[in-house]
């Protein structure tokens, strides 16, 4: 009998509760206002039905390890700096090429335009870790965010700061505000071993003259930029300075000049999916990047950034729901920036 009662209670805040929620969420319709709270709820129910559709990384040896049936969202506003999160939002994971817009803006808060003599900025329409482009240009690759431009970046961050792993981790935590980032030394160390065909890269750049320290050392630290362990929560508090065009809402400080960075977005428009980035545009409209651990940021400028993690991959190593999540939220804001 008290059983009973106690579940008709329940049932009684449940009703209730979610009444609560429909009213808020007609007060937000009536007021202009997008439920961000509804809209990644929806998106989080539509996208597990998809679990088993892609893939983990497994060239790295430490991904291979990770359970693919997670899925964690997050959705940071600019103006009024909240956070909506869903599902394993707070779960670190393994940023893997998303490092590679952080140490980017880095070294261009640093040298400015300089970079682009050794770097292009064009879209590869290659895979991430391709060997063919380079001998065509001579050593130069085709963009930041493809391995072999990552590399010619961390070894301008190498020559720039005489400690580069530590200034990556400073960086980091200060743009998110959360001195809970570290390293996950097991995922470095797994990279690290199953590195050849990276070495290949920095070692063929450096036969160029593009490669100005030690390629060892250079691995190593990329390895490490690789294995940053972040939730979607961090990475999208950490994207707000790009969305707040360069500088840090968290402490009004700048980091990088309007300019730089409207620069780095239209880097990460262009080339942050790889050969993917043109899919990517079209079906959701926003600056961002992708890791091989299955993580997706990506921000609309003046407004919001979102991270979604889900370790399944496609063929172009992009997660394949945090793909379909974000042209489901892109589609429900009714928003972009085409
Ligand atoms: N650490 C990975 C590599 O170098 C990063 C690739 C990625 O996330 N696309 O292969």
């Amino acid at each position: 009998m008290q059983s009973m009662v106690r579940g008709g209670e329940a049932c009684f805040c449940l009703k209730l509760h979610a009444h609560i929620i429909r009213q808020y969420s007609i007060v937000l319709y009536i007021c202009g206002m997008t439920d961000y709270n509804k809209i990644i709820g929806d998106i989080y129910r539509e996208m597990t039905p998809l679990w088993g559709s892609g893939k983990v990384a497994d060239y790295i040896p430490a991904l291979a390890e990770v359970d693919p049936r997670q899925l964690g969202i997050v959705v940071d506003t600019v103006d009024d700096m909240q956070s909506y999160r869903i599902g394993d939002a707070d779960i670190p994971f393994s940023i893997q090429s998303i490092s590679k817009v952080f140490t980017l803006a880095m070294v261009i808060s640093h040298t400015g335009e300089d970079l682009w003599k050794s770097v292009g900025r064009e879209p590869s329409g290659n895979p991430f870790n391709s060997l063919v482009q380079l001998e065509h240009e001579q050593g130069k690759p085709r963009n930041p965010f493809i391995n072999a431009g990552a590399l010619v970046v961390t070894d301008r961050l190498m020559s720039l700061y005489p400690r580069p792993k530590e200034a990556i981790i400073d960086f980091v935590r200060s743009i998110c505000g959360s001195d809970d980032i570290y390293f996950d030394h097991q995922v470095a160390v797994s990279e690290r071993q199953n590195a050849d065909r990276n070495l290949a890269l920095a070692y063929f750049m450096k036969s160029f003259g593009n490669i100005h320290n030690d390629v060892e050392k250079l691995i190593d630290v990329y390895c490490h930029q690789c294995a940053l362990a972040m939730s979607c929560a961090d990475l999208a508090r950490s994207f707000l300075v790009f969305a707040n065009r360069g500088i840090n809402p968290l402490n009004g400080q700048r980091i990088l000049t309007e300019s730089q960075a409207k620069r780095m977005g239209a880097l990460m428009a262009t080339c942050g999916f790889y050969d993917e980035s043109g899919d990517f545009a079209y079906r959701v409209g926003l600056p961002g990047k992708s890791g091989v651990g299955g993580g997706i940021v990506a921000y609309m400028p003046g407004k919001l950034s979102m991270a979604v993690w889900s370790p399944e991959l496609n063929s172009y190593g992009n997660s394949i729901i945090g793909i379909e999540a974000f042209e489901r939220f892109t589609t429900g804001i009714r928003n972009s920036i085409f």
